[in-house]
């Protein structure tokens, strides 16, 4: 650490004695042991939090009013000393990030895109936890991130949003810079990008703007859908991927939606996007959610019982920012207010954000999409025969029983024309293990649960 790094840690350790010193623990663990400070001079001071809970109670107790003084006077600051609020990331916000919530990556002329501490160090692969819905998504990213360039080839993410795609291009980038610092990695959101192309279009800068990509080792294109219609930062796009694959750097690309879905991007470029894996992110169990509840709940040191957890996890279902928020929401308001974290008090907090309950899933349904899926008549489905060809659907329709409705598994043999309960749960073991280790049919599932849950 250099002198004045460690003045700024003496200055914070300083400010949080004289600040915060009375507060309880809990709260004191809760609330500072995020908090940091940095560049740090006669006029400024920037408080990095981790999002907005974390500001919004630092003034609203009057702290960082506090702050201030005790700075000016360590600083002998005779100015009035500005406090700025920056922010490591931000899982607080129940819809999508407006653009000046989200983190800027700046783009440093001169430099790279991203270099060291900018991506986010809580997206990593450890911090990324799967269940069928993601594995293949993580691997094929991971096995990327350690050889880049070599086995997939471009890759092509794509899943609703709040899922995972920027967290899973960060765990890239860490990835990366954890093998070597030197490398050079472009990280850039495709509205970013186009923003970027236009000025240096508009300052003579294209060049540089090329060079910029042609030295990375990596492309990390986040969001592609806001390509759409962009025709020239297209073609741009376009020429700088060429380049990059040819001298067989790594690629990866996230977007809302399939590459065929993709209207109003070039053919040429969609195609690129299908030279290599594609991988979705399907919506996430109810066991991910829990365990992404539990994993934060542990990471940010704060004891949430069993049962709000999964009650939470039980009513967000869609995206997992928002699930993220809602732990946040609840443990903020239940210390806030000296609240005990009871389902009751839980439910209360969060009746604005809990999602409608989705309409139960029918059996009917299910058979129907799975015969329509693996290309068989209801009839065959549900008949006795016992060919490969039928066997696997029928497993794969008592899986998606058990997964997606409250049938035990005998009503869910009887349900396929069966009478053993056995049957049902053997399919069920079946598919479960098929799906680990095979992502070409956790995709047809995904695919089907898709359909079942629209349909
Ligand atoms: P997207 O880019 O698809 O909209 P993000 O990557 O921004 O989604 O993810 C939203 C939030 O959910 C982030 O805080 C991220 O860390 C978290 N998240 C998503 N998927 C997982 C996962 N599998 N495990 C842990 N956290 C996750
Ligand atoms: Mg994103």
């Amino acid at each position: 650490m250099n002198k004045q790094e460690l003045d700024v840690q003496n200055l914070w350790e300083k400010v949080k004695n004289k600040v915060f010193g009375d507060l309880d623990p809990q709260k004191l663990e809760l609330w500072v042991s995020p908090l940091s400070i940095k560049e740090v001079d006669e006029n400024s001071v920037t408080i990095v939090v981790p999002n907005k809970y974390f500001s919004d109670w630092l003034v609203s107790n009057g702290y960082l009013e506090k702050i201030r003084s005790v700075i000016s006077e360590e600083l002998n600051s005779s100015e009035l000393l500005e406090i700025k609020i920056d922010y490591i990331y931000d899982i607080s916000q129940s819809q999508e990030l407006t653009p000046e919530q989200k983190i800027d990556y700046e783009y440093i002329p001169e430099k790279v895109f991203v270099l060291k501490e900018t991506f986010n160090p809580e997206y990593t692969f450890e911090n990324f936890i799967t269940d069928e819905s993601n594995r293949f998504a993580k691997a094929v990213c991971e096995t990327a991130a350690k050889q880049p360039g070599s086995a997939y080839n471009p890759i092509f993410i794509y899943a609703p949003v709040g899922l995972g795609k920027t967290h899973l291009l960060h765990a890239v980038g860490n990835k990366m810079l954890e093998m070597s610092r030197k490398f050079r990695i472009a990280y850039i959101t495709a509205d970013k990008f186009v923003s970027d192309y236009i000025s240096a279009l508009q300052n003579g800068k294209i060049d540089s703007f090329r060079s910029k990509f042609q030295n990375a080792i990596a492309l990390l294109l986040d969001d592609v859908q806001f390509l759409i219609g962009k025709e020239k930062s297209q073609e741009e796009f376009f020429h700088i991927f060429n380049i990059l694959f040819d001298n067989k750097k790594q690629i990866i690309i996230t977007s809302d939606r399939k590459p065929q879905e993709l209207k109003g991007i070039e053919e040429r470029l969609i195609s690129r996007f299908e030279w290599g894996v594609i991988a979705d992110i399907g919506r996430p169990s109810l066991e991910l959610r829990l365990a992404i509840l539990k994993h934060k709940s542990q990471k940010q040191k704060i004891f949430v019982p069993e049962d709000v957890l999964r009650y939470i996890a039980e009513n967000i279902t869609e995206n997992i920012r928002r699930l993220e928020g809602a732990l946040l929401k609840v443990v903020a308001k239940a210390i806030t207010e000296n609240l005990p974290l009871t389902i009751d008090t839980v439910k209360e907090i969060l009746k604005d954000i809990i999602e409608p309950q989705p309409k139960p899933i029918s059996i009917q349904k299910i058979i129907e999409v799975v015969a329509e899926e693996f290309k068989i008549s209801k009839n065959e489905l549900l008949s006795k025969k016992r060919t490969d060809a039928l066997a696997l659907p029928r497993q794969f329709g008592m899986y998606l029983a058990k997964k997606l409705t409250d049938l035990s598994y005998l009503e869910i043999a009887e349900s396929f024309g069966r009478k053993d309960h056995t049957t049902a749960y053997h399919a069920y073991t079946k598919i479960r293990e098929l799906i680990a280790y095979n992502p070409y049919y956790a995709q047809i599932l995904n695919r089907m649960i898709e359909k079942i849950r629209n349909g």
